[in-house]
């Protein structure tokens, strides 16, 4: 009942109003607790930052990851890109308060690198996110190895490139500069309040844009892209409110692109366990599809030979093991009267009449085409004759009508009994004794059963 109540556009919808409510919490819970920045610790900003730069770093991996284990989201790889590139760039951000790492970390630092770090940080994820939604929309055409070796060069290429920019326009390089930040008022300066951030909150629309109308947002992994741009837009907003460094919108957009970060890593999980889910599912198939046989629903011969080895093992007369070797009786008659459909549903029957007839630690196994095998576990030569005169008249009492069309009309089968009471006997040995009987049993006239002597 839950799992159909939880369609995909529920599901998108749940993560939608839950990261936006997440948000709103966040934003009551800051703006009542907090008036002013000195009631913050001095290592929440220097915490935020390795914490972000972490969560990029660990994104970028699981995006890679994603696109290594599974091709068709090649397009992944610019987003991956942008995620590593931001987290390498971050490195810039920290060296630029080298008193975050002594023990006055409230100390000063170059406030106006660590905003160029954070200005072409903001460059390469709003561009790499519109590369990944470009990438989606060409997919079909991004398909040979030289095509996808080329945009992963040219991501990777173009990341490498922001990111040198990003150094060249630092306090490392004297050659070119750019003031963002002033340095005695510690304030946006008007070229940020004024252009740039305007330009980038534009680039972020673009993305989102982009994203929305390539993806439709089909699944959480666009979703959780669509929330970033917002959250990053966000995170603008919040920085141009207020143009002081030392502001609590300083501070708070750092914990809102943590958040959008957070958001994002929480996404990727689910991701990771759908795959697994997924993958778990298909392998419990292949594993119950290589043991059974999917005609009759019984095992197959391969389960038959491998089980059969080590109940052969321990046989002895206190506990043996019976083999019932079963062949229907002049099948081939009904393929040629009914048709091999017909045929199969008879097979299908049989086989169900069989699994239910034997105990659950027993084995009943389909080893040919019309021909079962029963593997009855510490069932004595008496008792195994009983089951299968039970079993051969259960199957001779069924008809068209009490079979439910299965069978086209009334069916019989011959049966050989063989008992192991001593150890090691192999399973060849035991099937050619049973087939043995059993044919006996086609001799004296079929719809019978013959013990081995
Ligand atoms: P007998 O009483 O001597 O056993 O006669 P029979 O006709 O049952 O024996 P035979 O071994 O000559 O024929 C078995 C037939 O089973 C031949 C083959 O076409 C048919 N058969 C084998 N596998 C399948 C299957 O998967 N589906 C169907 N419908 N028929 C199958
Ligand atoms: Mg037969
Ligand atoms: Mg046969």
């Amino acid at each position: 009942m839950f799992k159909r109540m939880m369609t995909p556009f529920t599901k998108k919808l749940i993560f939608t109003l839950l990261s936006l409510s997440f948000f709103l919490v966040l934003h009551l819970l800051f703006t009542h607790h907090f008036k002013h920045p000195t009631q913050l610790s001095p290592m929440l900003y220097p915490g935020l930052t390795i914490l972000l730069m972490v969560l990029h770093l660990l994104i970028a991996c699981l995006l890679f990851m994603r696109v290594y284990c599974d091709s068709k989201r090649f397009y992944l790889v610019a987003i991956a890109s942008g995620f590593m590139g931001s987290a390498l760039i971050m490195t810039g951000t920290l060296a630029s308060f080298p008193a975050w790492f002594t023990n006055q970390a409230a100390g000063g630092g170059n406030y106006n690198d660590a905003a160029i770090f954070m200005l072409f940080r903001h460059i390469i994820l709003a561009s790499m996110c519109s590369c990944t939604a470009l990438f989606y929309a060409l997919r079909a055409r991004i398909d040979g190895t030289i095509m996808r070796l080329t945009c992963f060069i040219w991501v990777i290429g173009a990341t490498l490139l922001l990111m040198t920019l990003g150094y060249l326009y630092s306090s490392y390089n004297p050659m070119l500069s750019v003031m963002l930040i002033d340095e005695y008022s510690l304030s946006w300066q008007a070229l940020w309040q004024n252009k740039i951030a305007y330009l980038m909150i534009a680039m972020w629309f673009a993305s989102l844009a982009l994203i929305i109308h390539f993806s439709h947002l089909k699944n959480l992994l666009w979703l959780g892209l669509a929330i970033l741009c917002v959250g990053d837009i966000g995170t603008l907003i919040i920085m141009l409110s207020d143009p002081h460094t030392n502001s609590l919108a300083w501070f708070y957009s750092r914990i809102f692109e943590t958040v959008s970060a957070l958001i994002i890593l929480l996404v990727l999980l689910c991701d990771v366990f759908q795959l697994y889910q997924r993958s778990y599912h298909k392998y419990q198939i292949s594993y119950h599809n290589s043991l059974h046989d999917t005609l009759s629903g019984l095992y197959n011969r391969r389960f038959l030979f491998e089980h059969a080895q080590h109940a052969l093992k321990s046989a002895s007369a206190e506990k043996p093991v019976s083999f019932v070797l079963c062949d229907i009786d002049h099948f081939k008659q009904i393929n040629d009267r009914y048709g091999h459909l017909q045929g199969d549903k008879v097979i299908n029957f049989i086989g169900q009449l069989l699994l239910n007839a034997v105990r659950s630690h027993d084995v009943a196994a389909r080893t040919g085409g019309e021909e079962f095998v029963l593997m009855l576990n510490g069932t004595s030569n008496v008792n195994a004759m009983n089951i299968a005169h039970r079993i051969k008249s259960q199957i001779a009492g069924q008809d068209a009508r009490s079979s439910q069309g299965a069978l086209p009309k009334p069916v019989t089968m011959s049966m050989g009994v063989y008992t192991v009471t001593e150890a090691n006997c192999t399973i060849e040995e035991c099937l050619e004794r049973a087939d043995q009987a059993m044919y006996r049993a086609k001799k004296e006239g079929r719809n019978r059963v013959v013990n081995y002597h």
